[in-house]
């Protein structure tokens, strides 16, 4: 058995598609759903951790990109410069595991790399640059 934590995307037309239903059905996948952004007319976005036979993932994966969804893996470390950082919160909302927490009280933001999957989505988001992908 092999697992890989996978960020999927995929164009608004395939939002009503049984997409981890046929991931599970057809391909034997355990589907672990870890984040999920599906709303009618805008890109869909499941962030999943797959489990099963590497060639069923392999199988998986192919068929996920013939109807049309991206996949990238989740190989990469996230690096979190708490200088750069103003404490926004501005991460704390899109990370779907919690890695980025915030103490109400104090408005501090901390980090807890122990759960981070790697995903990227709070790179983009950070508008003082103070989380980086290392490759
Ligand atoms: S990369 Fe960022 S958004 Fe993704 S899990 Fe790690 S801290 Fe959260
Ligand atoms: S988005 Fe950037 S600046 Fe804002 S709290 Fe997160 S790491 Fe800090």
């Amino acid at each position: 058995m092999v697992k890989k934590r996978v960020v999927i995307t995929f164009p608004h037309q395939l939002v009503e598609k049984p997409i981890t239903y046929h991931l599970v059905k057809d391909y034997n996948l355990i589907v672990n759903i870890m984040k999920a952004r599906v709303m009618p007319n805008e890109e869909g976005l499941l962030v999943v951790e797959l489990t099963g036979k590497k060639e069923d993932l392999e199988k998986g994966l192919k068929y996920l990109h013939e109807i049309g969804a991206n996949t990238q893996s989740l190989t990469s470390d996230i690096k979190w410069d708490k200088k750069k950082c103003i404490h926004c919160t501005a991460c704390v909302g899109i990370c779907p595991t919690k890695a980025f927490s915030v103490n109400r009280e104090k408005m501090t933001v901390t980090f807890d790399k122990s759960k981070c999957i790697a995903c990227g989505l709070c790179v983009d988001i950070c508008p003082y640059h103070a989380i980086e992908i290392i490759l």
